[in-house]
């Protein structure tokens, strides 16, 4: 719940992430979850860390700020991507060039 008392969980029940989530992970992020890329969390979307199409849920720890490039990016090429924890309740993703796994 966030400050007012409202549920900022949802589960399988709703895709897209609510103005509330979008303001809770506002707090929680200042850039796309990708790391180094430079688009401030504001102008991104909000992502499934856990893909919605995987089962993933539409809950704060599963959600986070990608741009439109790495959000796209991230779901054609899901193996480019290695999740990390960044502090408390913040993921990061690290690409991983293709070339850079082929040695
Ligand atoms: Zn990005």
């Amino acid at each position: 719940m966030d400050a007012d008392g409202c549920v900022l969980d949802v589960g399988r029940t709703a895709r897209r992430a609510t103005r509330r989530q979008r303001r809770a992970i506002l707090t929680r992020y200042t850039h796309c979850m990708v790391d180094h890329c430079p688009m401030p969390a504001h102008l991104c979307q909000i992502d499934h860390i856990t893909n919605w199409s995987d089962g993933g849920t539409t809950d704060l720890d599963n959600l986070g700020p990608t741009c439109q490039f790495h959000n796209r990016d991230r779901y054609r090429n899901p193996a480019h991507y290695q999740l990390h924890q960044v502090g408390k309740n913040r993921w990061g993703f690290t690409y991983t060039s293709p070339r850079n796994q082929r040695n």
